[in-house]
């Protein structure tokens, strides 16, 4: 079975690995891919939004599935353009990636379906915007609608700042068109988890939890990030809040979508908030986060591609998902001045120190190959996961393998996890 991968990063690198494991005989193309997935799969130069290159390398290479991995191409609609050609492909086609693509869509659709979130109002217009500010209570959150590279979230602590938040989003348009329209929200308190599931239109099936640092320094100081590192599973989600989601939230998301003529299949991502008033959610994502995913997935003893297809074929039902007893930890190793400016091109080195190991995962992100090297060639670099019995020994594992790979300039956060300690 020939399989296409669509991404390039660490995500698509712990997905493609999953692939690497299956039981079936797979032959695994990624585009674009990089140093990383190239040992496992073999890598395409064709861009993600290159819809045509993309679906004419499925059609010439008889690809019997296309798997995408991440929010561009998916709000731009590459399902519906693959599925048009006859393309088996997994992921929710454009009408239902707006659940991720427009935040004021699912800000409505909760609103509409009772699914417990933060109190809030859409706005088109700038003035009528602004004058809401006077009636509200700080802080509060402005989010641009549109996809925004995870930067169109403002915190703004005072009207002043709200005011100024306003102007960036709507009239510099600092995110384009993605800050044509805003939703304003009421700024929420507590734990954030990530909880991501399989879905094939009717029916979820839950992966285990996670919980991302979203903060490049340590002690959640420094500007917001891709994700400086993650752990699973997240023991703030306990079972009793597992119960209140299953029953106020999973499955009333999914009938949702299909309520709305807008059939999800794919990967619904929840990130929710632990508040003290309960369980809401923050936001969807219509695919694996990035990095939830390289903690995730290797914790996971089902034979991916059998969840895949089931998901595309509605009978997830039928299937159990099952994740291993134990935990990992995820600290990615980015390149120093990430988010802002950083230097590319740095030789790698210590990759073979991973050779051999079933605990241990060097997921690579920002890589490519020059010549016998592979050297960094973006923000987040690499991945480095470690799974272990309890959280604890996984931070710890993981934490020592950071020194198993170098490159000048390496960056990390040296307190990914560190919440766990006390709940270990
Ligand atoms: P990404 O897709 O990269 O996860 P995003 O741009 O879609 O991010 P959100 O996840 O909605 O944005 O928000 C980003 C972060 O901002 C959240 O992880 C959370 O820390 C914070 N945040 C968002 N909404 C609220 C809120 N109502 N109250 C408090 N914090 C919030």
């Amino acid at each position: 079975m020939k399989i296409l991968v669509v991404g390039g990063g660490g995500r698509e690198h712990a997905i493609v690995k999953k692939l690497s494991e299956s039981k079936r005989n797979l032959k695994i193309y990624v585009a674009p891919g990089n140093a990383g997935t190239e040992d496992i799969a073999t890598n395409v130069a064709i861009s993600v939004m290159d819809f045509e290159a993309l679906r004419d390398f499925a059609k010439s290479e008889k690809i019997d599935l296309t798997i995408i991995g991440m929010d561009d191409p998916l709000v731009k609609g590459i399902v519906d353009y693959f599925e048009a050609e006859g393309l088996r492909v997994f992921g929710p086609r454009k009408n239902a990636a707006i659940l991720e693509g427009s935040k004021a869509f699912s800000k409505d659709l909760m609103k509409k379906y009772g699914i417990p979130t933060a109190g809030y109002e859409n706005f088109s217009d700038p003035k009528e915007a602004l004058k809401y500010l006077e009636n509200v209570k700080y802080p509060i959150v402005l989010k641009a609608d549109g996809l925004a590279l995870g930067k169109g979230v403002l915190i703004c602590k005072d009207k002043s700042e709200a005011i100024s938040g306003i102007e960036e989003l709507m009239t510099k348009k600092s995110f384009g068109d993605a800050g044509n329209t805003i939703v304003i929200e009421e700024f929420l308190e507590g734990r954030e988890v990530s909880v991501l599931s399989f879905v094939d239109g009717k029916h979820y099936a839950l992966m285990t939890s996670a919980q991302d640092h979203k903060r490049a320094k340590d002690g959640d100081e420094g500007l917001n990030t891709g994700g400086m590192g993650t752990f699973s599973p997240s023991p703030f989600y306990t079972e009793e809040i597992d119960k209140y989601c299953k029953e106020h939230i999973y499955q009333k998301t999914v009938d949702a979508m299909r309520a709305e003529g807008r059939e999800f299949k794919g990967i619904i991502f929840y990130g929710l908030m632990l508040t003290d008033k309960g369980v809401k959610v923050l936001e969807y994502n219509a695919r694996f986060g990035d990095p939830e995913t390289q903690v995730v997935l290797p914790r996971m003893e089902n034979d991916i591609i059998d969840v895949f297809e089931a998901c595309i074929d509605g009978t997830l039902d039928k299937i159990e998902l099952k994740f291993e007893n134990n935990a990992a930890v995820c600290v990615v190793l980015a390149s120093d001045g990430y988010p802002l400016e950083y230097e590319k091109g740095k030789k790698i080195t210590g990759f073979e120190n991973f050779k051999g190991r079933d605990d241990l995962y060097c997921f690579h992100a920002g890589t490519k190959r020059e010549g016998a090297d592979i050297v960094t060639n973006g923000g987040r670099v690499l991945g480095i996961t470690a799974k272990a019995a309890t959280l604890k020994d996984a931070r710890k594992k993981a934490y020592e393998a950071t020194k198993l790979v170098d490159f000048e300039n390496k960056y990390m956060r040296n307190d990914i996890g560190i919440s766990i300690l006390d709940n270990d």
